[in-house]
């Protein structure tokens, strides 16, 4: 296949706030040879090349003076199965909630709490996706991603990727690595993780006791769209900002003044702090200037009412920022990525 390469897109259907800005070139790859072949035009035209997926996890605050490459490379393969150990690939491209889906209707553990989140296999690496206890780390196998400075592949295993919290060596080095496809290690025996968040209580008003990986999943699909906006009908990229990891001291005292704080333990004696209640609590659920706003059911979610531009949402979360800041002495850290 050869590449489509377009002057002037605009990216408007290409990220989940639904922000109009407009890309110099665009291309869609669909294999790696048109990958190499965006990354030749993009040298040839003196722009640099910005990979994306589903645009789910992206706040386009100007006009993209790049090559913007959309990857639509698709397949999913067995590598290995011993009878309860399944190795799966799946190429970048692959939607992450159809793939997930895949999984269970082979029968395979693992997956089903990552039910639902928007975007692309190649990008789940990316922030080390992570929803109700479970992050991508967890499932991972390995992945080959292309070296966009050398151009060559490179094969990465567990320790080679630096996951942590919404993070990863490839969120550190934007610009190097281009992820090509994704191994995950699934079990057909693995036990099921319900007791985070409302999961477990979900099952229970079902009547379910002894819950398969599809009725989480099912109940966890159900969950989130009670709470989350449907991108397709009111624009936004999920949770706005990270949860923020303080000392305990200062979880002390923050709890002094507010003693309904919501934190949770976290490691090196840390606590994490729910970025939505402290939001909330300062008043900004279902705030709105323009059209840009916090959701009115869940305080972490930034929304676009419609023609909200970058700037207007970035501005928006920098108030939110300071006032957290003013309040409760916490810094609170932008989760997508800002192009
Ligand atoms: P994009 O937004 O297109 O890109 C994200 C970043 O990855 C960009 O920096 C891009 O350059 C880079 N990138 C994309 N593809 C590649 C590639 N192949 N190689 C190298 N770099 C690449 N996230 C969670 O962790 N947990 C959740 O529960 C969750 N829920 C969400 C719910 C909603 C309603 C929404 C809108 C978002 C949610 N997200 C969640 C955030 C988002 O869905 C994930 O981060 C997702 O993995 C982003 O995938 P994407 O394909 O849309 O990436
Ligand atoms: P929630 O269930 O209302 O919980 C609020 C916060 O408390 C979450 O941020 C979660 O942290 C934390 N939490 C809840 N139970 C916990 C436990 N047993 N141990 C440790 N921490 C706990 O959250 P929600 O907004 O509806 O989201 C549900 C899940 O989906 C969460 O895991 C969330 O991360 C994920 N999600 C992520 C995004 C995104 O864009 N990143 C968007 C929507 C939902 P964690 O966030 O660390 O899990």
């Amino acid at each position: 296949m050869s590449l489509n390469l377009q002057s002037d897109v605009s990216l408007r259907p290409y990220n989940t706030f639904g922000v109009d800005v407009r890309a110099r070139l665009f291309a869609e790859a669909h294999d790696e040879s048109e990958v190499r072949e965006a990354l030749r035009l993009a040298l040839q035209h003196g722009v640099p090349l910005r990979v994306i997926g589903g645009g789910s996890n992206l706040l386009l605050t100007r006009n993209v003076e790049a090559l913007v490459v959309r990857m639509a490379s698709r397949g999913i393969r067995i590598l290995e199965d011993d009878g309860d150990r399944v190795l799966v690939e799946a190429e970048a491209g692959e939607p992450w909630h159809p793939f997930v889906q895949w999984s269970l209707a082979q029968g395979l553990v693992g997956l089903e709490n990552l039910s639902l989140i928007p975007g692309t296999v190649g990008a789940a690496p990316i922030q080390n996706i992570g929803a109700y206890g479970v992050e991508l780390k967890d499932l991972f196998a390995g992945l080959t991603a292309l070296d966009r400075q050398s151009g060559e592949l490179r094969d990465f295993c567990l320790d080679d990727c630096s996951f942590a919290y919404r993070d990863s060596l490839f969120k550190q080095q934007p610009d190097r690595w281009l992820i090509l496809r994704v191994r995950f290690a699934l079990s057909r025996t693995a036990s099921l993780l319900l007791d985070y968040g409302p999961v477990r209580q979900r099952l229970h008003e079902q009547g379910i006791e002894v819950p398969t990986p599809q009725d989480v999943s099912q109940a966890i699909c159900a969950i989130r769209s009670e709470k989350l906006p449907d991108p397709a009908k009111l624009g936004n990229a999920g949770s706005f900002f990270k949860n923020p990891l303080i000392a305990a001291t200062q979880a002390e005292g923050i709890r002094a003044e507010y003693p309904d704080l919501v934190s949770y333990p976290a490691a090196d004696g840390q606590v994490k702090l729910a970025a939505g209640w402290l939001i909330e609590r300062a008043g900004w659920k279902g705030y709105r200037d323009g059209d840009a706003g916090v959701h009115r059911l869940q305080a972490l979610v930034l929304v676009n009412y419609g023609r909200a531009s970058g700037e207007e949402l970035l501005n928006l979360a920098r108030r939110i920022q300071a006032d957290i800041h003013e309040r409760f002495g916490v810094s609170l850290e932008i989760e997508p990525n800002v192009f």
